[in-house]
């Protein structure tokens, strides 16, 4: 009898990424999406406008304040946080129960959210183990600037707040587990595909079903 990964049964596993807006991770995500068919997209809900070309339920669930709220008071976040003027939250829906059937979910939230997230998952028996924490980071502060820029999705205003916020949120990168370098999409999506992998195979994940020949 051969035995493949199909012989286990799992928990999914959690992808939390980080970065300043603009360095990439929208980009990266959707690459990395592309080649995992086991990996979901965590649809944060906001209460930002959508940028020109965003779907409602797809990038975002873009819902109004006095919504979000209502959503806070019944419990429904995973974690939640004030980012540029606006509410970000995920969704306890997005994430463990997803991780529960043994799917696999890529969260992309801020600095502060992952801090929430982390204190969550301690002791959670859903979170705590396979959960990992990566910060995608630019090249540089001239490049992240240009990106923004070329990104042509966001007033002078907004970019230059933008550009603010990311110097204090690239002083986290070390609260992290893994740090990315943002210079070229493919070396970083492979890179990201790399923990992924690693992490789906650690043996005190993987439970044998019925017919295990190593005992
Ligand atoms: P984020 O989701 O982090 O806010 P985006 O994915 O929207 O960032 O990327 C911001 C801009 O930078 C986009 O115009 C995107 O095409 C571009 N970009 C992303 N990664 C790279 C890269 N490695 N090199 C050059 N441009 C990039
Ligand atoms: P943007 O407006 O560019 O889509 O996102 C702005 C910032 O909000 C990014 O740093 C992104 O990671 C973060 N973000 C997106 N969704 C969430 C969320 O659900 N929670 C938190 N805390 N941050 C989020």
């Amino acid at each position: 009898m051969s035995i493949n990964y199909e012989h286990f049964s799992s928990l999914g596993i959690a992808l939390v990424v980080s970065g300043p807006s603009g360095t990439g991770k929208t980009t990266v995500c959707e690459k990395l999406l592309q080649q995992n068919k086991n990996l979901h997209f965590s649809i944060s809900c906001t209460t930002r406008e959508p940028r020109k070309a965003e779907v409602n339920g797809e990038d975002y669930y873009f819902i109004s304040v006095e919504e979000f709220k209502k959503r806070v008071e019944n419990d429904e976040f995973l974690e939640y946080a004030e980012v540029h003027d606006n509410y970000y939250g995920t969704l306890k829906t997005e994430v463990t129960d997803r991780l529960k059937r043994g799917e696999d979910v890529l969260v992309d939230i801020d600095v502060q959210g992952m801090r929430q997230l982390r204190k969550a998952a301690r002791g959670n028996d859903i979170l705590e183990k396979y959960t990992s924490y990566v910060f995608i980071a630019p090249p540089s502060y001239t490049e992240l600037e240009q990106r923004l820029r070329n990104r042509a999705t966001d007033c002078e205003s907004v970019v230059n707040r933008r550009m603010l916020n990311a110097r204090k949120e690239l002083k986290a990168w070390n609260d992290y587990e893994y740090l990315i370098i943002n210079d070229e999409v493919d070396l970083a999506v492979s890179r990201l595909q790399s923990i992924i992998t690693a992490v789906s195979i650690k043996t005190d994940r993987l439970n044998p079903v019925d017919e295990w020949p190593y005992v």
